[in-house]
This record gives C-alpha cells, sequence and structure tokens, in this order.
C-alpha cells in the first residue's frame, strides 16, 4: 500500500515535472553499524534544503555528519515540500526555474559529494537530555555531540465532517501528487486556502479539472502578487470569496461540498469530485516529544539571531523554526548556520580538551 502510493507520488511528480533523475549518487558510509559506539560529531534530522545545506557545510568543515532523511511512509516523502512543489522560480541560480524534485535531487547530491551519509531512517525519538545525545531511529541507534533538527512542516487538514471518512478518496494535501488521478479530470475540484499554496495547486489542477474554486474565508488573498495575477487570469479558476467549507459528502468517494458564506450565512451544495486543502502547515516536532522549547505557533525557539535552541549543541534549521519567511532559500540559509554554528561549538570544546 505504502510502496504503491509512493510510486504513484513519484511517477506523478517526475511526469508533472519532466524530471528524469540521475543515477543515485552512492553515499560514502550507506551503512552506519547498527549501533555506534563513538558519537557522531554532527546528525542531521531531516532532508529538504536546511537539512541539505547543513549536511553540505558540515561535511566541508569535516564533521563528517549522518543525515537522517526519513524513510517513505503514506503522507511523508522524504525530500520536504519541495518533493510536492512544480516550479521554483526564485531560488537563485536558476534563470528560468528548476522544479521542486530536481532541486532537492540536486541539493542531496551535492551533500553527498561533499562527503555526507545518508540514512533513509525516520528518527522515532531523540534523548536531548543527555551528552552524547542520543538518536533513536527504526533500525539504528546513535549518539551525537551535535544536533541539527531540520523536519520542516507538514501540511495541515481541516476538521470538518467528511475528511476522515473520504481522506485519499478525493480529499488530499498535493495536487501535484494526485491531481492527475482519473476521477479528477474533467470534474469540478476545489481548493481551500488564499495562500501561495492554495493558488499553485489550483493553477495545476486547472490543467485537468473542468472548474476549479478556491474556497476562502476572507475577501483578501495572502498569495502574492505575482500568483494572484496567474491565478485571475485563468478562465478555469474562480474564488468564492469570504467563505468556508462545512461538509464533504460521499459514500465512497467526494461527491458534493458544502460551502457557507461567513457574511449571508447562505450555505449552498455543489457537485464536487476533489478538495484539496492548502491552509497551512505544522512543524515537525513531535518525535521531540517537548525536550525543546517551542514557539506559540509550534515552530522551535531559537536564540536571537542564532539557531540555536535551548539546549546547547542543538540547532533548529527551516521551516521547523521558521513560520515568518518559509522559503527554500531561507531554509538553505538556516541550515548553512546552523552547520556553522555547530561547527564552531564543537572547535571551542577541541580548544577546551586540549588546553
Ligand atoms: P499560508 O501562506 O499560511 O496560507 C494558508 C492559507 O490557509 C491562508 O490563506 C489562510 O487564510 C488559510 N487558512 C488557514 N487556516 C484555515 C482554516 N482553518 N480555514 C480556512 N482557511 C484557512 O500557507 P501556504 O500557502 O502554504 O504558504 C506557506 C509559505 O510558503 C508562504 O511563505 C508562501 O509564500 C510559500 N510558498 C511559496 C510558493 C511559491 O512561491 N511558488 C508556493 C507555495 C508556498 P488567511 O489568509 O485568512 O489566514
Amino acid at each position: 500500500m505504502i510502496e504503491l502510493y509512493f510510486s504513484r507520488v513519484i511517477e506523478t511528480i517526475l511526469s508533472a515535472c519532466s524530471f528524469e533523475p540521475e543515477k543515485e549518487i552512492e553515499s560514502p558510509d550507506p551503512t552506519p553499524p547498527q549501533h555506534s559506539l563513538s558519537p557522531r560529531e554532527v546528525i542531521i534530522i531531516g532532508s529538504g534544503p536546511a537539512a541539505y545545506t547543513a549536511a553540505i557545510y558540515a561535511a566541508r568543515a569535516n564533521l563528517h555528519p549522518l543525515v537522517y532523511e526519513g524513510s517513505l511512509v503514506e503522507n511523508s516523502l522524504p525530500g520536504g515540500q519541495l518533493m510536492t512543489t512544480t516550479r521554483v522560480e526564485n531560488y537563485p541560480g536558476f534563470p528560468e526555474g528548476i522544479d521542486g524534485p530536481a532541486l532537492i535531487e540536486n541539493m542531496r547530491n551535492q551533500a553527498i559529494y561533499s562527503g555526507a551519509t545518508m540514512l533513509q531512517e525516520t528518527v522515532l525519538e531523540a534523548d536531548l537530555g543527555v551528552r552524547p545525545f542520543v538518536i533513536q531511529g527504526e533500525k539504528t541507534h546513535q549518539t551525537a555531540l551535535s544536533v541539527i533538527i531540520a523536519t520542516g512542516a507538514a501540511a495541515n487538514r481541516l476538521d470538518i465532517p467528511g475528511v476522515d471518512r473520504l481522506w485519499q478518496k478525493g480529499i488530499s494535501t498535493c495536487a501535484v501528487c494526485d491531481g492527475s488521478l482519473p476521477f479528477f479530470r474533467d470534474r469540478h475540484l476545489f481548493v481551500i486556502g488564499g495562500g501561495d499554496s492554495a493558488m499553485e495547486e489550483a493553477l495545476y489542477l486547472s490543467r485537468f479539472a473542468k472548474k476549479v474554486s478556491i474556497v476562502h474565508r476572507r475577501d483578501k488573498l495572502r498569495a502574492s502578487q505575482a500568483m494572484q495575477k496567474a491565478v485571475f487570469a485563468n478562465p478555469k479558476i474562480e474564488v468564492i470569496w469570504n467563505s468556508v467549507m462545512t461538509r464533504i459528502n460521499g459514500e465512497r468517494k467526494v461527491e458534493s461540498v458544502v460551502i457557507e458564506n461567513l457574511k449571508t450565512k447562505e450555505a449552498a451544495t455543489l457537485d464536487a469530485a476533489g478538495v484539496f486543502f492548502a491552509v497551512g502547515h505544522t512543524p515537525n516536532t513531535g518525535f521531540l516529544k517537548g525536550q525543546l522549547a517551542l514557539n506559540g505557533d509550534g515552530t522551535i525557539q531559537t536564540r536571537p539571531d542564532s539557531c540555536e535552541t535551548n539546549i546547547p549543541y542543538v540547532y533548529a534549521a527551516g521551516d521547523v523554526r521558521d513560520s515568518v519567511y518559509r522559503q527554500a532559500i531561507t531554509a538553505a540559509g538556516y541550515g548553512c548556520q546552523a552547520a556553522r554554528e555547530a561547527g564552531r561549538a564543537l572547535e571551542l570544546i577541541q580548544h577546551e580538551v586540549t588546553q
């Protein structure tokens, strides 16, 4: 089931992005010991731009980073949110843009070329109360002098009637993964949200759908002007303003939705074949089980002008600590900063030991 899901996701993403993966580059130490006795200098948890940039910098600083990239499970694809992004046009260095999965593949390969070791395994828990820190993966158990957390954020769902029953039966958080499925073709699809993700989902779905309705709770979109312009220029897309979806109906697949206008309080039932949520993200911190201080929005707290968390030698980079910019380029910047800070802190310990 999981393998089927993953191969479908990859197939769809690759066909959508015309991305031909290159032959996989071998990680220098693909099978690290199951139970390593000596602590790693740096363990990086995550697999998006923050994690791979941290890996590049840490490897080039001779810190022999081990990267827990995550395993392939339903609704979670190693590589982070760029794996479900079509064209990235604002990442410097690619004048004509680059497809999200291709950008991730490049970063991963660069990290491996630099000397990082990749482990396709999810971290189940981390003990940050002892030093060296203990990282427990699905199969391996490692210790580390410093840890960089770059686990990103996961797409939110709305808790309305019908969602649990019809999840993945016409309801999704990823148009690029699911949008081209036969039962969405030439049908009326709905996207919920008013940010860049919602615009991107709607634009992507308009390639296959008969009509796409964006349901937004306000009378103003949060998305960038460029995205709004593309949406308003697309004859297949409409925006249903000041409205929320209150119910999704259907027996074995999505058949209709109920939309309520928040101003007039009028509700309407509309035929629908699919609903795509684009209502923000929640930072992936569950495996930390409350060991690090978090901000009110769930991101990991860091010291001012630093990636260091409230626990010394533990750093946070990318969307797991940033709810403001949330861009691939800012995530990469934080990854660089975290690796540099970890390197400097480890150098200081080394210096003290040899004094
Ligand atoms: P976002 O900007 O936080 O937008 C989330 C949207 O969901 C908002 O419009 C919000 O409405 C709506 N929403 C949240 N909770 C809701 C609820 N319970 N019911 C109904 N609507 C709800 O998230 P995003 O669009 O995923 O973007 C995240 C970041 O990634 C942004 O910085 C964005 O610029 C970036 N991004 C960039 C690109 C690109 O450049 N190609 C693509 C995707 C994302 P309100 O507006 O009323 O709060």
